[in-house]
């Protein structure tokens, strides 16, 4: 078989993109907010069903500086452990520490009944991530923020175009972060934005990502440097032609991998939430080994063997990582613990071939009843 990877990056027909990027030839404007920067901000901010959107140049830099924006020095930030590296870096390299908040056993977000118990004098922030585009329990998270004071970031890498009660996830919170990369359900190759409500707060973050620039004379801020260039966004307007289409394309592999899997004793599929129109961003199976079979991991080796790769979001927990040197203390999330222990995200991405999901399903029932025998 080729090789199949958890995803591949989906990409407009080459001409279209030749034709958005053509004015550039002539404006010689390549980034800073050209063009086709301030096109794909009035589409996605309409597309995305948000107040506002900054465009960045990846998710993550756009989830630091839009921490930065919030003025939380110094406090504590409860969040989840189950999520990639970058939502625990992004709250550390704002001088904030971060208290490990313990997941949901069905959907892996962060179980908001465990948020108050966390709470002290020093919490200044939420950040909550819906994994998987699994919409967390935003309502409950509201009202905790509300109770204590609290801004809500919120992580929505995963959850691109979703609506959680016909409402964009992206206006949920006070700030929620997308990410545009490669490797996501849309791209601009690397890219990431920020939705907000408040127009100061904005202005601020605009500032942020350039530098901290206010004007030719003054600089009032420690920015940084995150704009999204011109070749970046007009692969967004590009691939943002296409997204409805991609989506749909996901679904019915999404279905094809249920249709197979749903029977076989010890794996669980993701939960699919009422009032939430999916993305289809991923597709993790939780494997129960008492009742499979087999472990996550030897199920993993099993598919890398026939040449399908797929990924083990998310191991290991952020609370665990080695540049945090013991800081954080994993009993504290053991649900956490033991779901990134079992979860596999298989391949998944518009024009995956529904026989090549039957082989990878076929492979994965194979190895469960192998290691019975
Ligand atoms: C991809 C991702 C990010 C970072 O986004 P980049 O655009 O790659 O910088 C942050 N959080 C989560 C949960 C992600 O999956």
């Amino acid at each position: 078989m080729d090789k199949i990877l958890v995803t591949r990056a989906s990409m407009p027909p080459m001409q279209e993109y030749m034709d958005e990027i053509a004015d550039i030839w002539e404006t010689h404007w390549l980034t800073n907010m050209g063009a086709e920067h301030e096109k794909l901000t009035v589409q996605l901010k309409e597309y995305l069903k948000v107040d506002y959107i900054s465009l960045f140049a990846n998710g993550h830099m756009a989830l630091e500086l839009g921490l930065q924006a919030l003025n939380l020095s110094g406090g504590e930030v409860i969040t989840t452990p189950f999520t990639f590296a970058s939502t625990t870096h992004a709250i550390v390299r704002n001088k904030l520490k971060p208290v490990f908040c313990d997941i949901r056993e069905d959907d892996y977000t962060i179980d908001a009944s465990k948020i108050e118990s966390l709470v002290t004098d020093r919490t200044v922030a939420i950040v909550p991530v819906h994994v998987y585009g699994n919409i967390c329990q935003i309502e409950e998270i509201d009202r905790i923020a509300k109770k204590y004071g609290l801004k809500v970031v919120y992580d929505a890498a995963h959850a691109f175009g979703e609506t959680y009660q016909g409402k964009g996830v992206g206006s949920f919170g006070d700030v929620s972060m997308f990410s545009f990369h490669a490797t996501k359900v849309y791209n601009t190759i690397e890219g990431g934005g920020i939705c907000y409500k408040d127009e100061d707060y904005g202005k601020k973050l605009f500032r942020l990502k350039n530098f901290g620039i206010r004007d030719e004379e003054s600089v009032d801020g420690v920015g940084a440097n995150a704009k999204m260039n011109e070749f970046s966004a007009a692969m967004g307007i590009c691939n943002l032609r296409h997204v409805d289409d991609e989506i749909a394309q996901r679904r019915k592999v999404v279905e094809r991998y249920r249709k197979n899997l749903s029977g076989i004793d010890g794996l669980r599929l993701n939960v699919e939430q009422p009032d939430v129109v999916s993305n289809y961003a991923y597709f993790p199976v939780f494997f129960d080994e008492q009742r499979f079979g087999a472990t996550r991991n030897e199920v993993s080796e099993c598919l890398k063997r026939k040449n399908i790769f797929p990924r083990k979001y998310f191991y290991p927990l952020t609370n665990t990582f080695e540049c945090y040197n013991g800081q954080f203390d994993v009993s504290n999330t053991p649900v956490a613990l033991r779901v990134s222990k079992r979860m596999l995200t298989l391949p998944l991405y518009a024009g995956l071939d529904l026989d090549t999901v039957d082989q990878i399903c076929e492979i994965i029932a194979q190895a469960g009843k192998e290691a019975v025998d």
